[in-house]
């Protein structure tokens, strides 16, 4: 439905005169909303080292305070977000965090969860010394002991692992990364094939789609500058880039573009588009399809780009041999191969009407290079071939010419800045199958949620196993198969959880390391939020004002609360005892690049960095400072303003020495390897891709025994309308989309924000409440493949009739033994019933307790939530290995012994439905012997030989 945009005479005469917006021009001059450093609500940076304001708790008074602030970034989500800590002068301590205006992504602003992070700094619960476990793993009892013990006790350990060659029983599990390299050096010194992310629970789907198009992952939209954008599912909520990608959509639209949401639920920022496209879940893929076919019929498309852009000789020659290999026959092809996605084909599979799908298809159309688009998890990461939706959305891009230009979705590689290290290990020579296993040839990143069924199957067993922010317990499907393999020793040799916040996996632990928070830790950011590039710092702010002070100290840990240290120093340290004599090869790797012989430190780590990121020394110069010293300062740094049309880029006199052109597609060879391409006259670097163009038709996919998906296409999901039986009460559950202000599992310890969301009921159409006769906050009992969650119902026009959705993010627990975040989780029991039949009773509420913060006898609230994931058998997809979170579950009133939150699960069905998606795999080898594509890359690559089984 889209709004009018006829302004009205009254609104015509406020916009003329600047009391409102103006909606209705054309983009035009419209003021950026902030450009850093001309704000004038931000202190000055000048008077950063004693800036005095008024004490806001004694307003009255008129009491006045003075800070030193200091910058860091926000480390709520992956977004980095500038803030600003203000430091009381008086104690040195932090009292509030605001936006800084110098980030170039977040401009000064901040979503909630950023001021939130002084909640988590004071949070009574939190973790201040490192601990070990007394007793057995899980039984809840801890001892408080010295950094040095740690880092001694797990040393000795990895080094015998080394020396016994079991590399692969070393591994690093990280939920929020928020660094740039640093993990990836340390494990390649160590020569361990030991990265294991979260990322195929997350966003792997949709990066495998944009990469089969381009050798990029992720989408990097222009929203400021476009006038169409068109979002899947949930972006914003899904949280990815929210704060700095929302203020860009916001700007875009206040510029006149239009916006439209795909989304079973009416979203935020559904609410707030042009254009509501309810669609039903999986379906997406062929509404964009028929989007496709419409602007190819109708002559939408940018005929340059896709000619010079697109393999399609290569498609031709493959798919229709003996005919013309001309452009021409190529459009003539795609409306014959997708003439079946007719807008009442879309309107059948999704529910969004033809007429919407018909007219949003004309608007992007008519945006041509001015369109942006995204899709991040939601539908790529719900649904069985979610992949294919990114695909087809990239389609779009293709057919507008919209792939890196103004306004349009550039690759993610062109806005993020890529960190020069002091020293780079070489790749190592291991190949870790429990991570990338045959079976998962193309799998985009580790298949880390089937660890625990991997290690059951008697496919390996960890030695030493890191948890980093990384919660699987809770955020992962199948907590309870996580919960059996923590526990067994004979498979996890030990556990270390390197956390903040207690959470539900670190309860399972051997020690439990307190992390920093955002203010309390090195990293530096750099992420695809617009049209430029940055690099932004996150420093310990304590250890900041030592410095400036004078202050002797050594470690960070000395300078924050307790001994809460940081990642960045804790793995020099490790490494150093790993490899005391430099015998194993490791140890020169943690060397100073300015001291000879001397253990590198963390300063100097960065200072390497920044001294030679492009144009920064040269910045910092002009005010006197050294590039480390501006970062210290200022916090943030625009690599550039803006980066557009990269594939353009002309190869160099060097790079084309000795290479050979393939006269026939363009392809510019060296060394075997495809390193640009002839287009128009110039020899450019192109994309990524082994053609080095889009690649529409791909050949990988051919080659990887699944030629059904060599171009785009739709597949339908395994919650297909097909796949359930209504009568049966049978409904499809989206558990994916989250409440803004919430955090995976780091927020239960944040009282604001706990305060503004604390329970996750099912939401559920009018229609179908009427079925089951529920009223708002009855129970209902959900039963999915492996067992069932007892919720209450939210009864609401907000979903799409036939479809039920529950958020992520509440329902955390803690169990009696068990400490932290008081705020938000709620006390359970947990009972191994034999068997592998688990249950879970809430045996109290959220509730006052006492504590040193007096908000927390306050509480008012009491529910919590419910743990729905735990619920949830693994689905992971046969191609990209991306869990697909939507469940086939069976919907009933709750029976007369269920007790809301309560859960059961038997983890032997859980094992089953492991088998079952496993079995629908086509494995490695591929071609010459190959486990992946040598092109696809890996989050931590090894040796190029391991490639080969
Ligand atoms: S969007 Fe919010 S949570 Fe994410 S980095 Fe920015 S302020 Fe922090």
């Amino acid at each position: 439905m889209a709004k009018s945009h006829k302004p009205s005479l009254i609104e015509k005469i406020a916009e003329s005169i600047g009391l409102i917006p103006n909606l209705h021009k054309e983009k035009s001059g419209l003021a950026s909303l902030t450009e850093p450093g001309h704000l004038v609500r931000f202190p000055p940076p000048e008077k950063w080292d004693d800036w005095q304001e008024y004490e806001a708790k004694g307003w009255s008074k008129k009491e006045k305070k003075s800070y030193r602030i200091v910058p860091t970034t926000c480390f709520n989500c992956e977004s980095a977000c500038g803030m600003l800590a203000y430091i009381d002068k008086q104690d040195n301590s932090v009292r509030k965090f605001e936006g800084n205006p110098f980030h170039p992504a977040s401009r000064g602003r901040n979503c909630a969860k950023g001021p939130a992070t002084i909640n988590q700094i004071n949070d009574p619960d939190r973790i201040l010394y490192p601990l070990k476990r007394s007793g057995k793993r899980g039984e809840g009892n801890w001892e408080r002991v010295s950094w040095d013990s740690v880092l001694e006790d797990i040393a000795v350990r990895i080094r015998k692992a080394l020396l016994e060659k079991r590399n692969n029983e070393v591994v690093y599990h990280v939920g929020r990364p928020g660094h740039e390299g640093y993990m990836d050096r340390v494990l390649r010194a160590w020569g361990v094939d030991g990265h294991n992310s979260h990322t195929n629970v997350c966003s792997s789907g949709a990066r495998f789609g944009y990469n089969l198009w381009h050798g990029y992952d992720r989408p990097s939209p222009d929203h400021a500058n476009a006038k169409f954008i068109l979002l899947i599912s949930a972006h914003l909520e899904s949280g990815h880039y929210f704060n700095p990608h929302a203020q860009r959509i916001i700007e875009g639209m206040m510029s006149g573009a239009k916006l439209a949401v795909m989304d079973p639920r009416l979203s935020n920022t559904a609410s707030m588009a042009d254009f509501w496209m309810p669609s039903y879940p999986g379906s997406e893929a062929a509404v964009l399809l028929a989007m496709a076919k419409i602007i190819l019929e109708e002559n939408l498309y940018d005929r340059r780009f896709v000619e010079d852009w697109v393999n399609w000789k290569e498609y031709l020659k493959k798919e229709f041999s003996g005919e013309a290999v001309s452009f021409e026959n190529f459009i003539r092809k795609l409306i014959e191969v997708y003439k079946e996605y007719t807008p009442e084909y879309a309107e059948k599979e999704s529910g969004v009407k033809a007429e919407m799908i018909i007219s949003i298809a004309g608007e992007i159309g008519k945006a041509g290079s001015r369109f942006a688009s995204h899709n991040w998890r939601a539908a790529g990461s719900g649904n069985l071939g979610g992949w294919a939706v990114a695909r087809c959305l990239h389609f779009l891009n293709v057919l507008t010419g919209s792939v890196g230009t103004e306004g349009g979705t550039s690759p993610n590689g062109w806005n993020k800045f890529k960190p020069a290290f002091f020293d780079n290990p070489p790749a190592q020579k291991f190949w870790n199958e429990l991570h990338f296993p045959k079976e998962y040839p193309l799998a985009f990143f580790e298949m880390s949620f089937l660890l625990p069924h991997f290690l059951k199957d008697g496919r390996g067993k960890l030695d030493t196993y890191f948890t980093r922010v990384f919660n699987p317990v809770w955020t992962y499907p199948d907590g309870f198969s996580w919960i059996e393999a923590l526990t067994d020793e004979s498979k996890m040799g030990m556990h270390i959880a390197l956390t903040p916040t207690w959470n539900e996996t670190a309860y399972f632990a051997d020690y439990v390391l307190p992390m920093g928070l955002a203010s309390e830790r090195h990293d530096i950011n750099s992420y695809e939020t617009h049209g430029g590039v940055w690099i932004a710092f996150r420093q310990p702010v304590l250890r900041e004002v030592a410095r400036k002070e004078g202050r002797k100290f050594t470690h960070t840990y000395e300078v924050n609360p307790g001994e809460v240290w940081e990642e960045d120093e804790f793995w020099i340290e490790l490494s150093w005892r790993i490899d005391p004599d430099g015998s194993l090869g490791i140890k020169k790797h943690f060397l100073s690049p300015y001291r000879e012989n001397e253990k590198i430190t963390v300063d100097e780590y960065y200072q390497f960095i920044f001294e030679n990121t492009k144009g920064l020394k040269e910045k910092a110069a002009t005010e006197g400072l050294t590039a480390l010293d501006y970062m210290r300062k200022y916090g943030a740094f625009e690599v550039e303003k803006s980066s557009y049309s990269k594939h353009l880029e002309k190869l160099s006199e060097q790079e084309l020495r000795d290479s050979q052109l393939d006269p026939d597609s363009g392809t510019i060879s060296k060394n075997g390897k495809a390193i640009g391409v002839h287009v128009n006259g110039k020899s450019v670097t192109g994309f990524p891709t082994l053609s080095r163009k889009q690649e529409f038709f791909s050949q990988t996919m051919m080659d990887w025994k699944w030629p059904e998906y060599t171009i785009p296409t739709y597949i339908k999901s395994h919650v297909h309308p097909e796949k359930l039986n209504p009568e049966n009460g049978e409904y499809p559950l989206i558990p994916t989309f989250r409440l803004p202000v919430l955090i995976h599992s780091r927020s239960a310890n944040a009282k604001w924000l706990v305060e503004i969301a604390n329970r996750n009921p099912v939401w559920m159409h009018n229609l179908d409440a009427r079925k089951f006769g529920l009223k708002n906050g009855d129970l209902v009992r959900i039963t999915t493949d492996i067992g069932y969650f007892v919720d209450k119902v939210w009864i609401s026009e907000s979903i799409k009739p036939g479809i039920i959705a529950c958020s992520h993010h509440i329902g955390r627990w803690r169990r009696q033994q068990d400490q932290g975040n008081q705020f938000g989780s709620q006390t359970v029991e947990i009972k191994n019933l034999g068997d592998g039949k688990w249950k879970m009773k809430k045996i109290a509420n959220v509730k006052p307790f006492k504590s040193s913060d007096k908000d927390s006898g306050r509480i008012f609230w009491s529910d919590g939530g419910v743990h729905q994931n735990i619920t949830f058998p693994v689905h992971p997809d046969p191609i990209s290995g991306m869990h697909c979170w939507h469940q086939k579950v069976k919907v009933e009133r709750a029976h007369p012994e269920d007790s809301y939150g309560d859960i059961i699960v038997d983890t032997r069905k859980s094992f089953a439905v492991y088998k079952e998606w496993l079995a629908m795999t086509r494995p490695a080898p591929g071609p010459d012997g190959l486990r992946r594509p040598m092109w696809f890359a890996r989050a931590l690559r090894p040796a190029d030989e391991t490639y080969y089984v």
